[in-house]
């Protein structure tokens, strides 16, 4: 079963890796809106959630953040990290700069130590308020999953048939490395046909272009929860571990999560 966050703010949850991780929603609460519709999306299809394509109003998300912090901090429980992440892509909401704005703000006075961190699919790059947004970010997690148009065709699916990964690499190259680059690597079958970014041509490329792009760091995974595709195979954590080392011998650091 895929699952949806029912909250404009969700968690906190806590992770061995980030620590206290206080989740932010800016998509609708009761459907998903994206720019991509990945076969490993664990929100489901988008075409499954037709509900209302209500972004959350900015003023509501500072409220309710400020609520949640305000709560927390007098818990003697600030987060470690906000998160921008839920039902699609964060980047899509109109007032996406401001709220930001609005995050950092709250969490300079509440909560310095906090660090911002936006998991983005990088569709919206060609926005001078979303780079200029995620600029500002401790965390700008930017996701490639392939060199190849065909494969993040299939993977990805996204919505915009303009899409192509040398406009998206071109765009991350202007964070000058304040980005971190995810990459979901996967193999399996989507509807009777295979899918496979982590064959050797599908690395290879995929490495070039980590180089060019030079990001500050470099995350990889595989699946962990339920997928709209049911047909996908997990990539053990063995071969990650090699592709990880393979990045790290360009002189970036990669983390296997
Ligand atoms: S980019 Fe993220 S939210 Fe959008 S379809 Fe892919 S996994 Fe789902």
């Amino acid at each position: 079963m895929t699952s949806l966050f029912h909250d404009i703010i969700f968690g906190p949850v806590r992770s061995r890796r980030l620590g206290l991780s206080l989740g932010v929603n800016l998509l609708p609460v009761d459907s998903k809106l994206c720019s991509f519709d990945c076969i490993y999306c664990e929100c489901g299809w988008n075409a499954d959630h037709p509900g209302a394509r209500r972004f959350n109003p900015r003023e509501e998300v500072r409220a309710q953040l400020e609520a949640v912090l305000r709560r927390m901090v007098a818990e003697g429980t600030p987060p470690d990290v906000i998160t921008f992440a839920g039902n699609g892509e964060p980047t899509l909401h109109p007032h996406f700069e401001a709220v930001i704005d609005d995050t950092l703000a709250l969490r300079d006075a509440l909560c310095p130590a906090a660090r911002v961190s936006v998991l983005s699919n990088a569709t919206q790059l060609h926005r001078p308020d979303v780079r200029r947004a995620l600029g500002r970010v401790d965390n700008n997690i930017l996701k490639l999953d392939s060199a190849f148009d065909a494969t993040v065709r299939r993977l990805n699916l996204p919505q915009n048939p303009a899409y192509t990964v040398r406009a998206t690499v071109e765009a991350m190259k202007g964070f000058e490395g304040r980005m971190i680059l995810q990459t979901m690597f996967l193999r399996g079958t989507c509807d009777g046909a295979p899918v496979d970014n982590t064959t050797d041509e599908e690395v290879a490329a995929w490495l070039a272009l980590v180089d060019e792009i030079r990001p500050g760091s470099v995350m990889v995974y595989s699946l962990d929860r339920d997928t709209p595709c049911p047909t996908l195979g997990k990539v053990p954590r063995e071969e990650l571990e090699a592709i990880a080392a393979r990045v790290r011998r360009l002189g970036i650091p990669c983390s296997v999560a």
